[in-house]
Order: C-alpha cells, then structure tokens, then sequence
C-alpha cells in the first residue's frame, strides 16, 4: 500500500519527508552492521555469539519495529489548524469560488442540518463550512484549501446514513454537499451500464431508464433518497440484495476519487471485467469518505424481469426465518424475502400509506422473479409450499402491480412507520447479518431480548441474506441507556454466531467499538494502515470508522 501511494506524486514529498519513516530505515540498518561485526569475533565462541547475536538482533529487530509502529501511529496523529486557520480556509473558499454564489454556506441551519439527521440517535455536531460542489475540479481546490489549513473535510451526499457517518468533527470542518452533483453523464445501454456523478439517487436513475423505456434497472435499493457516492462508500444493499449481491458485489465498475493529497485517479477503465491487479475500487466502497471523495461513478445496470409480490404471516419470527433459509436453498426465483413482525405491521397499518390493512403477525414479503407468469405461477407454488410445512399462512399474491408497488413502497419506509409509532421519539437502527441458517436463532433470541426491556422496538429484515433490523424507539436518556444495553448484546450474540456488527448500514461512528472483535486486531491495523498511508494528515472524515487505539489496546490485551 505505501509503496502504491509513495508513487503518486506530490503524496510522495510528504511521505518520506516524514521523519518516522527516516527512522525506520536507520535503525534497520544499524542492526544489520552490529550483527555483521559480533559474528566476526573469535572462532571458538562463534556458535555461541552467533546465538548471541541472533537473540540481540531480533531483540533490536523488535524494539525498533515497535518504535515503527508507535512511529508510524503518529502518522495519523491529526494535526488541525486553529479557529484563525479555519477563518482563514472559509475567506480562501469564498475567494476560490467568488463566481458562483452558491458554493459556500455558512448559514447557521445549514451547518447544523449537515450534521445531525432526524434518522438516528446521534447527537449532532454542525460543520464549519458546508461546500457545494460541482464538479471533481471544485472538489480538488477544497482539497488543497483544506490540507493548507489543516481542516477535516466530510462528504455528504443523500444524508440517509444511519450511524453517524457524516456528522462535524468536534474542532470543525468543511462538510462537502454533493447535492449539485446529480448528472447521469453517459447510458450505455448494449453494455448495461451508466457513468454518473456521485450525487444522484439510485431511484432516479431507475425512474430515467423506466421513461426512456430502457428495461435495466440499478439493484441496490437503500432509503429511496440515497445517492450513488454514499451507496458507494457505504458498501450499501437493500431489499434486493438476495438475488443481486451488495454494493461489495460489482455493481460499482470504476469510480473517479480526489484523494486526500488532491490528486484525482480513476481506478478502473468500463469494461466489465478486469485482473489488471487488485480491486482499487472496492478500496473506496465502505470506506465512508475517509480514504477520498468520489466524484464520477460507472455502476453496472441488470435487466428488468417480471416480478410478482406474495405475502405469508407466521405464528413467530423463529418459523418464519426457517422457512426463509429452506425458500432460498429451493433455488426458486427469488428477488427479496423480507420479515416484518407484528409490530411493525401494526405500525405500517397505522401509518396508512398502504390502502390495505395488513394482519397484524409476524410476516414475509416475497418478490418473486421470473421470465413470464407461468415461471412466476411455478416459484409462487414452490414458495407456498415450503412455507406451509413451517406453519405459514394466509398466502396471498398481491392482486396487481399497483398493489405489488404500493406494498414495496410500505415496506421501504417502515422505518417512518415505525418512528410515528411513538411521538417524540428517535430510533436506533440495529443491523447485524449472520450466516442464514443462524438466523432463526439470532432472531428469536434478540426479540425475547427486546420483548424483556420494555422497549417499543419493531422489526424487519432482509432476511434472506440473514440480514435483519430492529428500531429501538427512544424518548429520553433512560431508555438510550437500555438501548445501548441491549444493541451491545444483539451485536455481541451476531459475532459470536460468525455473523457481523453491520450487514448494510456500515460503521460511521455507531458500531466503531465492535471491529476489533469482529475483524480482529490484525484486519483492523490493515486498516488502519490503508487509512495512515492514504490520508496522512488524518483530514478526511476523522472519527468515523476505524477503532479508537484505546479500543484496540484493551482487545490486544
Ligand atoms: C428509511 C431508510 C431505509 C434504509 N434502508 C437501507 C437498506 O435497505 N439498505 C442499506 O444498505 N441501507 C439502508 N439505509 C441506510 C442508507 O440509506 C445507506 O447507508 C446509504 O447507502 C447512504 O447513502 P447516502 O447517499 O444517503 O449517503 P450519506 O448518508 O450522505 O453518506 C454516507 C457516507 O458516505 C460518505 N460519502 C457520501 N458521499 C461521498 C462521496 N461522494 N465520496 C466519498 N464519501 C462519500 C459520507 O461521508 C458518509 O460517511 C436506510 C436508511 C433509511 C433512512
């Protein structure tokens, strides 16, 4: 990784300017000449001194590479600029961008709602400076500008991130809005695929291609205001996600990034595969703006197939996750399984945007796939089978495509739901994903769990791929505390089941304390050391995703 940053230029001064790397490779020297010199000594004591020298050598070797380790930590160390270095940033942005009126904000409301979202339990912290770009040429002077003042920089782009993610950094910092760029830039139909700019959402794009009358379609479906940027650099998925993989998966074939030292790469060329070496793309996707700003995207387009929505309740969510797991080993067309308990069937009826009242028990939503009605008919018949035989019932197909739609729709903004459910209230979003065959476990556990804690806590899931949420509703400090509580045991009993702290939603600031145990140390220094090699200075989005080292230290030990 140093090596591949230490060729980009203008990155390269910085690096072995650095007086920690000066160090590392002085001392390895110095060791090399003493060892050279202590074997030389008398030839009956050879042996011995050698052994001597052996054991020294790796003793130095040791001490030295632990001095490397501490060294290159402070790496990262960020160096911020003072409140007259910010003053100083925000004149330079003004001055920089004086053409276009709309390009910096300092406006008290913008800060704020830049750094807060109504969808989590976060406190909010406001930015200094909000930026509008347009194009990867803004960008890369907002780069120069902030590295000069030694400013954080925070990309934002549809704010629909559930753990904190694009929050201000305490001392400060210029929040990057991707918001004015939302171009589609290039469709290449007969290569299903699309150039796009950061900013526009997944939804758009699929309306674009339904009114061109182009039938492929973008698969990755978070909240329907999402953009492309930050479904990138979330690694983000959805409802969908059982047919077509994540945003892990390839639907993200190349993206254009400004890195930290401003320079602009593109790390890929269109084509649909390649082995020219590892996957620099997927190094952003998850990355949640800490490693650059991505500021053009080619993602990957699927055809468009019929599709047909069916609906099953259950006596309880332990039976309807295993019926779940034998739906999908059937290898019956399937396009999303979702779970959605009694509660959050309540909530959905009360919320009323669906025209129907749904029965209120636990649920799974099917979306059905296939090439024409008869291969539908057929996967609908295996489906309803399979989930007899685990007590389902009530099967019943949406009668139309509007009715098919509207249940989606539903279905995709039960968090809404279920927020309307409590007035007042805020709700954290659990999301732990394990291997499918523990999820029947996982989840009946976790709803005695949340049943046990008073809490108003719906549920649902993308369970098909083990993948499932809970909205803990929250009015006051009392039952954040019993939040805590009980998301730290959900995320705890995941690991433990070989599963992970965040199947979709990503880490942010919210699930940084669950890596080292997740990954393990050693995954996380790999990080970590991505993060020191890219980002020097430690400017971009600072305080999301990696471990703090206390965290880290406590688990080495
Ligand atoms: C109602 C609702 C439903 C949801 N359902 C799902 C779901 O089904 N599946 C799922 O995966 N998630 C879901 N989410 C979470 C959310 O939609 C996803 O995390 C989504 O990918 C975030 O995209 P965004 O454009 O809103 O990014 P933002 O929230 O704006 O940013 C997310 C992160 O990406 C970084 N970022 C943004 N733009 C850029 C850029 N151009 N370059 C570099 N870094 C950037 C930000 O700094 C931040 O760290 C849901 C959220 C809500 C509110």
């Amino acid at each position: 990784m140093l090596r591949i940053i230490a060729s980009k230029s203008g990155h390269r001064t910085r690096l072995f300017n650095n007086p920690a790397i000066t160090r590392r490779s002085l001392s390895s020297r110095n060791f090399s000449s003493i060892t050279a010199s202590t074997s030389t000594s008398f030839s009956k004591t050879l042996a011995l001194l050698s052994a001597a020298s052996l054991i020294s050598g790796f003793v130095g070797y040791s001490l030295a590479n632990r001095r490397d380790v501490e060294a290159s930590a402070s790496l990262v160390k960020p160096q911020y600029g003072s409140r007259e270095d910010y003053a100083r940033a925000i004149e330079d942005l003004k001055k920089t961008f004086a053409g276009d009126e709309d390009a910096v904000s300092t406006n008290a409301d913008d800060l704020y709602s830049h750094g807060f979202s109504v969808n989590d339990y976060h406190l909010g912290t406001p930015h200094t400076v909000v930026m509008y770009p347009t194009c990867t040429e803004d960008v890369v002077k907002v780069v120069h500008i902030a590295t000069k003042c030694r400013m954080p920089i925070i990309a934002y782009s549809g704010g629909t991130s559930l753990e904190g993610h694009f929050r201000g950094y305490h001392s400060g910092g210029i929040c990057l809005d991707m918001s004015r760029m939302n171009k589609i830039i290039e469709i290449h139909e007969a290569d299903s695929d699309l150039v796009c700019q950061p900013g526009v959402c997944w939804s758009d794009i699929n309306d674009t291609l339904r009114e061109k009358e182009i039938p492929l379609f973008f698969p990755l479906d978070p909240a329907p205001t999402a953009t492309i940027g930050g479904m990138l650099s979330t690694g983000c998925s959805g409802t969908n996600a059982v047919r077509y993989g994540t945003g892990k998966a390839e639907w993200f074939l190349n993206a254009t990034v400004v890195l930290p030292s401003g320079e602009v790469i593109k790390t890929r060329r269109r084509s649909r595969k390649s082995s020219a070496g590892f996957d620099t793309t997927k190094l952003f996707i998850g990355a949640e703006g800490t490693l650059g700003i991505v500021t053009e995207v080619t993602i990957r387009l699927t055809p468009v197939l019929p599709t047909a929505v069916a609906v099953v309740h259950f006596p309880d969510v332990r039976k309807a996750t295993e019926a779940v797991r034998e739906v999908t080993l059937s290898g019956v067309g399937i396009q999303c399984v979702e779970l959605l308990d009694d509660l959050c069937m309540h909530a959905l009826n009360q919320y009323g945007q669906s025209e129907n009242s749904w029965p209120e028990k636990d649920t799974l939503l099917f979306k059905l796939q296939g090439h024409n009605k008869a291969s539908l008919l057929e996967s609908g018949r295996v489906v309803e089978k399979i989930v007899a035989r685990h007590g389902g019932f009530g099967f019943k197909y949406a009668k139309d495509d509007q009715e098919a739609e509207d249940l989606w729709e539903t279905r995709k903004n039960a968090l809404y739901a279920c927020l309307a459910l409590v007035s007042g209230s805020r709700a954290w979003s659990t999301d732990v994903c394990v291997p499918v065959s523990k999820l029947p476990e996982l989840v009946y556990e976790t709803k005695k769990d949340l049943a046990s804690t008073g809490l108003i806590a719906p549920m649902a899931g993308h369970v098909g791929d083990g993948n499932f949420h809970a909205a803990l509703l929250i009015r006051n400090e009392e039952e954040l505390k019993i939040s805590r509580e009980v998301v730290s045991r959900m995320v705890h009993r995941a690991i433990a089941l070989d599963g992970t702290c965040t199947g979709e939603h990503g880490v942010g600031i919210g699930k940084k304390e669950y890596l080292v145990e997740e990954l393990g140390p050693g995954t996380v220094e790999l990080m970590k050391t991505v993060k020191r090699a890219i980002d020097p200075l430690g400017l971009f989005n600072p305080g999301k995703l990696y471990p703090d080292d206390s965290a880290e230290e406590k688990l080495r030990k």
